[in-house]
């Protein structure tokens, strides 16, 4: 008999999860809001801001090019036409997205789905009209949506979130960007860019709280030297609209309040699960808390018909860690022995430089007490980081002392995110400093600061000198 699969939501965790099943032969109905498959990452995350922040760095890297003896004129930035550009993206991919879906058969609707009970769903179309369906299987890939302070939501369009930063209104005089988090970063870099004059107030002491802080120290100074101010330990108190901007009201991190005009804030304070009008009350489904979907590691959750993947069953957020849960569901339904349990799902944050990480951090080892060393190469030895001019990077290895088993990967520095995957490969495939040294790498490029990264923790590193202690 072949299973009736109902996938709601159709973002990298839903559209990855249907296209599988509909390979694996299942019968595949795929309901979202949208025309095509996409959803966060296509529509208003990952891809968007991918591509604005490709902008970015061509408009960096001309600037950044005088004492090469490159004077480029100031560039005259065209905002329609890089609207129109990044919504050519979008739709390039989702549209994509849409035609294998047809050639899978996977049954698209476009509309709203929820629960009646954990078989039947009500599906309300987006073209009209209401259907029941009843499947053997659903799964849950709902996604998260932006989370707001309900005493800071004033009605303006000069207050952005991340969907609306991305439409680019205008180019903000001065903009104010609430959250030192990874998306907040992005895009006030973006802004930044373009001319905006940015500044950015975290609660926290730093910028990036969950990432180490000697990756995160590069990108700070390069961010407190580019953007106007950067607030650490202060929070906005009060915002309020004006004829030309907004009124901000921050306490600073010495615990005094000031107020300061800005052309347009931007918030970025986080994102919460979409369990909204879900119908979940009609299933055997939980949620923790937090508001999370609770599940098992084959990603089924306390109703044994229903799964549930990608953001709306939590951290980290990460498009690509939704496709693998998606995949896993799929073959747990398909019957197959698995379970989703990664040793490394990557990170990166696409600044300038990029941060990446990978397996356990240094923060992690600490918290933990686990028992571990760091080899480090810094990107100043490195002969290609120089080539580019970017010698502020730095490859940090954390390895079991007594196994030399790679346990977590830290990079900072331009294209850190491509780099990051042969780390992952290593502490998936249990790889230790001995395999990654002798492994050899081509030259020269930015994916030798693994390989020396190694050699460092032997104390052999080409291209580090290490004067020999007295005998
Ligand atoms: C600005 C920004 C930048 C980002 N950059 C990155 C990045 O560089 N790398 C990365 O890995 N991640 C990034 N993310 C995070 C990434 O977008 C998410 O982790 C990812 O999209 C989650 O995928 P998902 O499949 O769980 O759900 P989503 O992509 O959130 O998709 C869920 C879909 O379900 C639909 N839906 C919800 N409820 C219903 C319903 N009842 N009926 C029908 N449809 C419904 C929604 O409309 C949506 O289309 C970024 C996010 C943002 C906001």
């Amino acid at each position: 008999m072949v299973i009736k699969l109902a996938i709601i939501g159709g973002g990298p965790g839903g559209y990855a999860a249907a296209f599988l099943a509909a390979d694996l032969g299942l019968d595949v109905t795929l309901i979202d809001r949208e025309k095509n498959p996409g959803g966060v990452c296509l529509y208003r995350g990952c891809i968007p801001s991918k591509a604005l922040l490709h902008v970015a760095k061509l408009l960096n890297e001309t600037k950044d090019a005088k004492h090469m003896g490159l004077d480029f004129p100031e560039p005259k930035i065209n905002l329609d036409r890089l609207r129109e550009w990044k919504n050519e993206v979008v739709g390039k991919m989702t549209g994509g997205l849409g035609i294998l879906s047809k050639q899978r058969k996977v049954n698209y609707i476009q509309g709203n789905a929820s629960f009646i009970n954990s078989k039947k769903l009500k599906i309300e179309k987006k073209n009209g009209g209401t259907d029941e369906l009843s499947f053997d299987k659903v799964i849950i890939a709902t996604g998260s949506v932006i989370a707001s302070i309900p005493s800071l939501d004033i009605k303006s369009k000069r207050l952005l979130n991340s969907t609306t930063a991305l439409d680019l209104p205008e180019i903000p005089k001065n903009l104010l960007v609430v959250g030192g988090g990874y998306i907040g970063l992005e895009l006030g870099s973006v802004y930044k860019s373009l001319g905006s004059k940015v500044s950015v107030v975290e609660m926290m002491p730093g910028l990036l709280p969950g990432a180490d802080r000697d990756l995160v120290s590069y990108l700070a100074k390069r961010i407190e030297k580019s953007f106007e101010k950067v607030m650490l330990n202060s929070r906005v108190l009060e915002m309020n609209e004006m004829d030309k901007g907004i009124n901000v009201k921050i306490k600073g991190e010495d615990g005094k309040e000031f107020e300061e005009v800005y052309d347009y804030v931007l918030m970025s304070i986080g994102r919460k699960p979409e369990t909204k009008g879900l119908g979940l009350e009609n299933t055997k489904v939980k949620i923790n808390q937090r508001g999370w979907i609770k599940v098992n590691q084959q990603l089924q959750t306390d109703d044994p018909d229903i799964y549930a993947i990608g953001d709306i069953v939590g951290e980290p957020m990460l498009a690509h860690k939704a496709s693998h849960e998606g995949r896993t569901a799929v073959e747990a339904i398909a019957g197959h022995k698995v379970a989703f349990e990664p040793k490394a799902i990557p990170a990166v944050v696409f600044t300038d430089p990029e941060i990446a990480w990978a397996g356990i951090t240094e923060n992690y080892a600490k918290e933990k007490g686990i028992d571990y060393k760091v080899a480090k190469f810094p990107w100043a030895a490195s002969g290609r980081a120089t080539t580019l001019d970017r010698s502020d990077g730095v490859t940090k290895i954390i390895v079991n002392p007594q196994t030399e088993r790679i346990l977590g990967i830290g990079i900072c520095g331009p294209s850190a995110g491509e780099l990051i995957a042969e780390g992952v490969l290593a502490i998936e495939m249990a790889a230790n400093l001995t395999d990654l040294k002798l492994t050899i790498h081509p030259h020269p490029t930015l994916s030798e600061t693994l390989m020396e990264a190694a050699e460092v923790f032997f104390g052999q590193s080409t291209h580090i000198y290490r004067p020999k202690r007295d005998k």
